[in-house]
């Protein structure tokens, strides 16, 4: 077999969604996603194509290496041309699964669980009360989640409330003031509250806060038995996040925006986080990210993937996390969003209660509905041309 052509397609989802769609000469197509990649990982897709005419479609994890070590000058580290080759590297495996008619995890080595718990991104703002919290909660407990994750940092927001907003921290300083700090505390605080003990919270800081400001956060966030708190420091410095890992009982969780096993390294062998968490549709792929979760299981760090995808790419990282003793929780980034089930033939919301199962389908197991897929065309872009 070999593969005849490679195109794409763009949707506007949480940012750009783009679809990969490796064609053969057999005629069995597969389709992947990734995410984060932005038009340059179209452009650098229309130009892998040609590099990739002719070749063997079963060689996935060749095919990546040889593609990123030949453009090592080109960002073969990180980036959007790691992105690019995640995108087709989906695909792969969505096709050479079909051709063998198993599922991916099959491919992976076989599945530790046979489902997949997921947790939901929750949107909750800083200027709510108590009640207000407890009503986006509840509609995140009764569609069957028992985790959720909120932000904490005020930055995410865009929060402007005349009152207050002498008092928000500056968006480019990393230290927290008092109001601050407090105001972090208290929303925690009232979503742990509202959400009850049995339920899981993770917080994300989004890298905000310079060290001191971090540990006094994460000290004052004890009490609450948080899942994680997410990057409270900026993610490039491994050492300052050690430092604040080594400095609370609260565990740490960093890396969704690294790419490769090679961008995880340091942060696994300092053991400077105690939970990882690559974006597997943006960051390298299943082959590549089932590698980064056997390198972090060594250390006993636990693997809870970000994931901001369309259900194929988060069906995608849904057979990685099968395949991985360490596996934690997956994320949900969909709550309110119009197209999670529609933009799939199957019609369905692939989380029932809070967990994905898989239904032995070849492949990832979902395809794309491409006349929804249309409707939401990202603009400026071609579909599968
Ligand atoms: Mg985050």
């Amino acid at each position: 077999m070999e593969i005849t052509s490679i195109k794409t397609a763009a949707t506007v989802g949480h940012g750009m969604h783009l679809w990969v769609r490796v064609s053969t000469d057999a005629g069995i197509v597969g389709t992947g996603e990734c995410v984060h990649g932005g038009k340059q990982a179209i452009a650098i897709i229309q130009y892998l194509e040609e590099k990739l005419v002719g070749r063997d479609p079963f060689a996935v994890d060749a095919i990546f290496e040889d593609m990123r070590r030949s453009h090592v000058f080109d960002g073969g580290d990180a980036g959007a041309l790691i992105t690019a080759l995640t995108g087709i590297e989906i695909a792969l495996w969505d096709l050479k699964g079909k051709a063998l008619d198993v599922p991916v995890y099959e491919l992976l080595g076989g599945k530790f669980r046979d489902k997949i718990r997921v947790y939901a991104d929750c949107e909750v703002s800083p200027g709510m009360n108590f009640d207000q919290i407890k009503a986006v909660v509840d509609e995140v407990l009764e569609r069957g989640f028992t985790a959720l994750k909120i932000d904490v940092d005020i930055g995410a927001y865009g929060h402007r409330e005349s009152e207050v907003a002498h008092f928000e921290k500056d968006r480019f300083n990393f230290t927290a003031n008092q109001w601050e700090h407090d105001r972090m505390v208290s929303l925690v605080d009232m979503v742990t509250r509202a959400a009850g003990r049995d339920i899981d919270v993770a917080a994300d800081v989004h890298t905000r806060l310079d060290v001191p400001s971090s540990i006094r956060l994460a000290k004052a966030l004890e009490q609450y038995h948080l899942m994680w708190l997410e990057e409270p420091v900026p993610a490039e410095n491994v050492d300052a996040m050690r430092t604040v890992t080594q400095s609370t009982s609260v565990p740490i969780c960093s890396g969704e925006n690294l790419y490769l096993r090679h961008g995880f390294r340091d942060l696994i062998e300092k053991q400077a986080v105690n939970i990882i968490m690559p974006d597997i549709p943006k960051c390298g792929g299943l082959s590549e990210c089932r590698k980064i979760a056997n390198m972090a299981e060594v250390y006993y760090i636990p693997f809870a993937p970000h994931n901001v995808s369309s259900p194929v790419g988060t069906l995608a990282s849904a057979h990685v996390c099968a395949t991985v003793p360490n596996f934690l929780i997956l994320e949900y980034h969909w709550l309110h969003r119009d197209y999670w089930s529609t933009i799939i033939q199957e019609k369905t919301d692939i989380i029932k209660d809070g967990f994905i199962h898989f239904d032995g389908r070849p492949g990832i197991g979902v395809e794309l509905d491409e006349e929804v897929g249309r409707q939401y065309q990202y603009p400026g872009t071609t579909w599968f041309e």
